[in-house]
């Protein structure tokens, strides 16, 4: 899996300043869809919020015409895992959303993504997604100077089998970022610790796993994007791009400032 030897791109700090502004304009919007997401609304209009959200912080969508995807976010609700297309579908009471946003700023990337559940959900519901964001923040947490970029993978699956009988989706994984969106490495949500390149001070990387609360096998819809779970039982995705520095991991998509 890292036997390729691509070059895994080491930003400057002016470079990840500007990463921050991406992640800055991607958290925020994030913030917008995730407020006015509720029952009645279309993942459509959604997208309008962050299309907006994006023009007026003067960025530029990551995602509108990428390999012809035809939205500024990807919206994922119940057993949709990533890359759903925003339309028609009107959200209802307990639909567990997951949001996709990327954004670019003088030419850097930022990608985060969350999941909520529209109005009141179930407990069940509640603990996949909470369970997904605790295996992110595990990852994040592992993106340190000196680390091995497996110990990330390796520190999401721990937290997840811990949770219960979930499922880790194995065909899309965390990816490094930057100048681009997708970038090398590829980082699975699973696997041994201590193997893959040495992280080092000025990467970034996408840290993103799904979750799910049966099989974790899944397909393409026919419109040739939408992941969905094989079984059709529920998935959680949550994301965030962090850089590796000195002062330990930056979590560049975050609202608020935060080193950990
Ligand atoms: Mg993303
Ligand atoms: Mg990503």
């Amino acid at each position: 899996m890292f036997s390729r030897r691509q070059q895994i791109e080491i930003k400057s700090g002016d470079q990840l300043q500007l990463m921050r502004q991406a992640g800055l304009v991607v958290a925020r919007t994030l913030q917008q869809v995730v407020g006015v997401a509720a029952h009645g609304v279309t993942t459509g209009e959604l997208n309008e919020v962050a299309h907006d959200s994006l023009r007026e912080q003067g960025a530029t969508p990551s995602f509108l015409g990428y390999h012809g995807f035809p939205a500024v976010i990807c919206t994922s609700v119940n057993d949709e895992v990533v890359h759903g297309i925003p339309g028609t579908r009107i959200l209802e009471e307990g639909d567990l959303l997951s949001v996709d946003c990327g954004a670019i700023v003088d030419g850097w990337h930022g990608d985060a993504a969350v999941s909520l559940i529209v109005g009141t959900g179930s407990a069940a519901v509640a603990e996949l997604s909470s369970v997904t964001e605790r295996a992110l923040w595990a990852g994040l947490g592992m993106a340190r100077v000196g680390a091995r970029l497996s110990d990330i993978s390796h520190a999401i699956e721990e937290v997840v089998r811990a949770a219960g009988p979930f499922g880790i989706v194995e065909e899309y994984v965390g990816h490094g970022i930057g100048s681009s969106m997708h970038m090398s490495p590829s980082i699975p949500n699973f696997g041994s610790p201590g193997r893959g390149p040495v992280l080092r001070p000025g990467m970034a990387l996408a840290v993103e796993p799904m979750v799910t609360m049966g099989s974790a096998d899944v397909g393409v819809l026919s419109d040739g994007w939408t992941v969905v779970t094989e079984d059709h039982r529920w998935a959680a995705h949550w994301e965030h791009t962090v850089a590796v520095t000195e002062e330990g991991p930056w979590v560049l998509t975050a609202l608020d400032e935060v080193r950990l």
